[in-house]
Order: C-alpha cells, then sequence, then structure tokens
C-alpha cells in the first residue's frame, strides 16, 4: 500500500510499504482523510520520538472493514496507572501515539486498537471530520482554562489549534474573542468565523489566552495581556524557550497551564460537538501529493492551515 513515510531528518517521501495486518485487538482502518499536524512539522527536523522510518498521523479518520465511518483517537494509554484511574489517560506515563511511537494515519490503511475507534455522526462530511482531533484539543484546553463562558478570551495562533479554540470559545459564549497571528489570511479565517478582533499581537488584557503557537514571544506574551488571577492555556511545541515575566505571574497571580492531549472522554465530546461548527479550514489534498505539501508546510508555507491528506 502507499504511505508517506518519515525516512531521515527533514525528509518525507511517498513510497510503498508493506500491507498492515491487524494484531490481537485490534482492526484495521481505511483512512479518508488524515491532517498534517504542526507538531509533525517541527517533529522530523530533529532527533526526538518520532524515530524514522515512520508513517506519522494521527490526526485521522476512515472506515471500518465492515463500513463503519469512525474517528481514531490516536493516543494509546495503560489503563492502570494512577492517572489513567484518575480519567487523566492524556498524561499516562507510559502514553504512547500512533504515527509517533507507532505507524499513524498518512497511508492507504492503519491497524489500531479496538478500542480506540469511535463511529462520527453521519452527516458529518469527510472533510470536516478530520479536524475532530485539533478540536478534541481544543475542547481538552477550554476546560483547562476554566471553561470561561462569559469571559474575554485572546486566542495566539490561527493556525488549526487556534481557529478549533476560536470555533469552541465561541460556541461555549466567550464574551469577547481576539486573535492574534502574523499571516493576513489565517486571519481573515478567525474573521469569517467571528473573531471579535483580530491583531498581530495582543494590546489589551483577558481574562483566558490560549498560545497556540508556543515560542518565547508569545508565551511571554500570553502572561503579559493577562488579567490579574487569569490563565493561560500553552498548547504550542514550537520550541522550548519561555522568556516570561516571572515576577508578574508571582505578583499578580497569574496562572499557567501546560497541555498536549486530551482523553477519551473529550474526543468522543468532540465528535459529537463537531457538526455544530463551522470546521471549515481544512483543505484536502491527495495523499499523493504528501510529501510537496508536508515538505512546503516544513520550510514555512502559511497555506493550507490545515492539510487533510486523502489516500
Ligand atoms: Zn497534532
Ligand atoms: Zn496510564
Amino acid at each position: 500500500m502507499r504511505a508517506l513515510v518519515f525516512t531521515e531528518i527533514d525528509v518525507v517521501s511517498m513510497m510503498d510499504v508493506p500491507e498492515v495486518i491487524a494484531g490481537a485487538g485490534e482492526e484495521i482502518i481505511s483512512v479518508t482523510r488524515s491532517g498534517i499536524c504542526g507538531s509533525e512539522l517541527h517533529g522530523i527536523r530533529h532527533a526526538s520520538f518520532r524515530v524514522p522510518p515512520l508513517v506519522m498521523g494521527h490526526e485521522f479518520v476512515g472506515l471500518t472493514s465492515n463500513g463503519r465511518r469512525v474517528a481514531v483517537n490516536p493516543l494509546i494509554t495503560c489503563g492502570t496507572c494512577s492517572a489513567c484511574l484518575r480519567g487523566e489517560t492524556q498524561i499516562c506515563p507510559s502514553r504512547r501515539l500512533l504515527g509517533a511511537h507507532l505507524a499513524g494515519g498518512f497511508a492507504e490503511r492503519v491497524a489500531v486498537p479496538s478500542v480506540l475507534v469511535h463511529e462520527i455522526p453521519d452527516e458529518l462530511e469527510w472533510d470536516r471530520a478530520g479536524l475532530i482531533e485539533p478540536l478534541a484539543n481544543a475542547l481538552h484546553a477550554w476546560r483547562l482554562g476554566g471553561s470561561p463562558t462569559g469571559q474575554r478570551v485572546a486566542i495566539i495562533g490561527a493556525g488549526a489549534i487556534g481557529l478549533a479554540c476560536l470555533e469552541v470559545a465561541r460556541h461555549f459564549g466567550a464574551s469577547f474573542t481576539a486573535v492574534a497571528d502574523l499571516a493576513p489570511e489565517r486571519l481573515a479565517v478567525a474573521t469569517a468565523l467571528g473573531a471579535d478582533l483580530v491583531t498581530e499581537t495582543l494590546s489589551e488584557t483577558y481574562d483566558v489566552i490560549f498560545d497556540a503557537v508556543g515560542v518565547a514571544a508569545t508565551r511571554a506574551a500570553s502572561i503579559a495581556q493577562l488579567r490579574a488571577g487569569g490563565t493561560t492555556v500553552w498548547l504550542g511545541l514550537a520550541n522550548p524557550d519561555a522568556g516570561f515575566d516571572a515576577l508578574d505571574l508571582i505578583r499578580w497571580e497569574k496562572n499557567v497551564r501546560g497541555m498536549f492531549a486530551y482523553n477519551d472522554k473529550s474526543f468522543v465530546e468532540a465528535i459529537a460537538l463537531a457538526p455544530q461548527l463551522d470546521l471549515r479550514w481544512g483543505t484536502t489534498v491527495p495523499l499523493e501529493e504528501g510529501a510537496r505539501v508536508f515538505t512546503e508546510l516544513m520550510h514555512g508555507a502559511r497555506t493550507p492551515i490545515k492539510a487533510l491528506l486523502e489516500p
């Protein structure tokens, strides 16, 4: 079968790979859409937990062998540690991610544990279903931000995660939503989704700020523009630097929450929420063009905002 493979540092290639085989407790999913994630664009530039050769892709939907339309929660967790028993499976110390620790969705087919497979609503088109995984992140971030209905919310970064955060904030009734990004074409999408303010950099103060970029400047801004006692949720993974004013954080009781993923409950809720949202900022691209699109995005192309590979 055909797959987009991370072959060496900085390189992805389309190639023929062996057909997948379902192990015990697994099923085969015929992939219909598989989103390219910003974490993958950064993740192949240096040695990390993604080890080549690897079929990446953790944001995928598809069909089971008996034709069910499904989304796959890509996080495999142990189910027995204290985090899992608390229901916080997203921070299970032995968590493994499909498409990172194991083969993922940048392929015609993928074998996945059956427990991670969830049916999706009939009315949800594939192009929108392919955005369920970023939406699950946004839903979890909303919770970590204290579910700020009726409050002023800002989002730094109008990529897929940022736009999903915007849709969640508007759906749950934030009183005001601001989106900061350097790319005008991305801000135009935020405006179309109903953001009250779009800007290159935040200047007012907010109750809750989501940093969906993850560099020193955005982390510093996410604290500087927070009201006293407010919360910023850091989801962006662009680099490890922080560079924020710790005394501002201390004097004004500001909260920082790190966030990487979601539990199965949030994933299932994202599936139920998806039909009620716009989710039209994905761009479907044939899998065969995956290497070209991935490489362009890796080298800084600002569009598509979310490429969905279609085998
Ligand atoms: Zn991702
Ligand atoms: Zn666990």
